[in-house]
């Protein structure tokens, strides 16, 4: 198999995130008083979406990721501080200030996390072509659920479902970019790749304590918001479990 294959399958997982935006398209008009449930359900998804990566990475080399975590926490830390001070207030997504700059984080979490799948997708290629198929096809479900997280932030936000499906796509665009050098390089990012798992789950368990739920606690009360952030973690397991 090709290069050209590679970033084909690739590609293929990417546009697969952005059918986690599918549900919206049936409920229109959102309000914010389901933000609080929404943000329960997306820190859910991302409690189990991290350990995934780190019990990934280990299988890898422990203390690479362990040192990737610190380093994906060191990141996400500076990259606040750097947002917050941004004398312009943040406008992204036709959002404004504080529902921006937080829209803004989880597509960034969520982009960043995507490059160590894309080295997954190309070191397995490297491997066989049957484990690289495998992958990418475990991956592209993988993916659903996290355009699922990604669009239960934008779109309570005010955010279009086709836009927040836009948005989940280009958060897995890095998959189809780092699966080819991955694959032309394979040794190389081998080494590399339990680093960047581990960095990925540093930074996403960071965001879903720092802005998920919090925000999810400022809408419901906090048996709600635990019961809500329990059945996600158990469904997101169960998930995972069963797509491998
Ligand atoms: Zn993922």
């Amino acid at each position: 198999m090709g290069a050209v294959s590679v970033f084909l399958f690739a590609l293929l997982t990417a546009v697969a995130t952005g059918l986690g935006a599918a549900p919206f398209a049936f409920a229109k008009h959102p309000t914010r008083r389901w933000l609080g449930a929404s943000n329960a359900i997306a820190a859910g998804l991302m409690v189990a979406a991290s350990f995934g990566l780190i019990y990934e990475g280990v299988n890898h080399g422990l203390f690479r990721t362990l040192a990737g975590a610190l380093l994906g926490l060191a990141f996400i830390v500076l990259a606040r501080r750097f947002l917050r001070q941004e004398e312009h207030p943040a406008v992204f997504a036709s959002m404004s200030g504080l529902d921006a700059r937080k829209a803004l984080l989880i597509v960034g979490v969520m982009t960043v996390h995507s490059f160590t799948e894309g080295v997954g997708i190309g070191v397995s290629f490297g491997g066989s072509e049957a484990l690289g198929l495998f992958i990418s096809l475990a991956l592209a479900v993988h993916n659903i659920p996290e355009g699922l997280a990604i669009s239960l932030v934008l779109v309570p936000r005010g955010v279009g479902w086709g836009r927040a499906a836009l948005w989940s796509v280009f958060s897995s665009l890095p998959q189809p970019l780092m699966a080819v050098p991955a694959f032309l390089f394979v040794e190389v990012f081998r080494e590399l790749l339990p680093y960047g798992l581990g960095f990925a789950a540093g930074a996403m368990i960071w965001m879903i304590f720092s802005e998920l739920v919090p925000d999810a606690l400022e809408e419901a009360s906090s048996n709600l918001v635990a019961v809500v952030v329990t059945l996600s973690v158990v469904a997101m397991v169960a998930f995972q479990i069963l797509i491998r």
